[in-house]
C-alpha cells in the first residue's frame, strides 16, 4: 500500500471518529445541553453507549441499526454522519495534501457538516458555530497557505453585505423572510476560511442547487414554491465545498463558455 493511501485511510478514519462528535454537536447544541457529559446516549432509552458499540459507521451495521439495550430504531443519518465527514477529511487531505492549513480546512468542512444538519432539522444555524468559525477563519488567514488577511476580511464583509442585501430586498419586495440571519453569518464564515475569490462559486452554486430542490419539491407536493421548506444553509455549505474542491475548474470550465 502506498503512504498516500496509507494516509487518506488515516484521515478517513480520523474523520469518521470526529463524525461521532458532530453527531453529539447536532443532536445537543440546539436543545443548549452540553455537548461533553454524558457520554454518547441511545437517544431513545438514554442508556450509556459503550465504546465497542460506539465505532464510526460499523457499529450502526454490527448492531443492525437498534439500540443493544431497548432494541429502538437508530437513524442512519448517524452512520451517514460519521461517513461524510470521514470522507470530506480524506477529500481535504487529498486536496491540499498535509500543510498548516489542511487542519483548518478539515476543521471548516467539520463545521460545514455540523451547520448542514442542524439547520435540516431546526431550520436555525448556530450563531456559536459560524460565529467563532469566521474568526478562526480569519485568524488563520496570518498563517500560510491560506487566503491573504486582506482576501479573508473581504470574504466576511462581501459575503455577509450582499447576502444581507438579498435578504433585505427580499422582504421588502416579497413582503415575507425568505432566509434567515443564520445563513447571512454562514456566508461570512465561508468568505473567512476561503477567501472573497470562493463567493461567487459559492452563491451560484447554492443559488441554482437550492432553486432546483426547492422547484422539485413544489411540484411533487403540488405546493407553491414560496412554500420553501429546506433551509438555506445546506446548500451554501454544498456551494462552499463545490469550491474547495472543484474551484480552478469549475471557474475555467464556466469562462470556456463564455
Ligand atoms: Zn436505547
Amino acid at each position: 500500500m502506498t503512504i498516500q493511501l496509507q494516509i487518506l485511510i488515516f484521515a478517513f478514519l480520523f474523520g469518521a471518529a470526529m463524525g461521532s462528535f458532530a453527531n453529539v454537536l447536532i443532536h445537543r447544541l440546539p436543545m443548549g445541553a452540553s455537548i461533553v457529559s454524558p457520554g454518547s446516549q441511545c437517544p431513545s432509552c438514554g442508556t450509556g453507549i459503550r465504546w465497542f458499540d460506539n465505532i464510526p459507521i460499523l457499529s450502526y451495521f454490527i448492531l443492525g441499526g437498534r439500540c443493544r439495550v431497548c432494541r429502538s430504531t437508530i437513524s442512519p443519518r448517524y452512520p451517514i454522519v460519521e461517513a461524510l465527514s470521514g470522507f470530506l477529511t480524506a477529500a481535504v487531505v487529498f486536496r491540499v495534501g498535509i500543510q498548516p492549513a489542511t487542519a483548518a480546512l478539515v476543521l471548516f468542512t467539520w463545521a460545514l457538516v455540523v451547520i448542514t444538519f442542524i439547520d435540516l432539522d431546526h431550520r436555525i444555524i448556530p450563531d456559536v458555530i459560524s460565529l467563532p468559525g469566521t474568526a478562526l477563519g480569519l485568524a488563520f488567514s496570518f498563517a500560510p497557505g491560506f487566503p491573504r488577511p486582506v482576501d479573508s476580511a473581504l470574504g466576511v464583509a462581501v459575503g455577509a453585505g450582499f447576502l444581507f442585501f438579498v435578504l433585505y430586498a427580499y422582504e421588502k419586495i416579497m413582503g415575507e423572510e425568505g432566509m434567515g440571519l443564520g445563513d447571512v453569518k454562514l456566508l461570512a464564515m465561508i468568505g473567512a476560511f476561503l477567501g472573497w475569490q470562493a463567493l461567487p462559486i459559492t452563491v451560484m452554486v447554492s443559488s441554482l442547487t437550492g432553486s432546483l430542490v426547492g422547484v422539485g419539491y413544489a411540484l411533487v407536493k403540488g405546493e407553491s414554491v414560496r412554500k420553501f421548506p429546506v433551509p438555506f444553509g445546506p446548500f451554501l455549505a454544498l456551494g462552499a465545498l463545490v469550491h474547495l474542491f472543484f474551484g480552478v475548474e469549475v471557474l475555467q470550465w464556466y469562462l470556456g463558455r463564455l
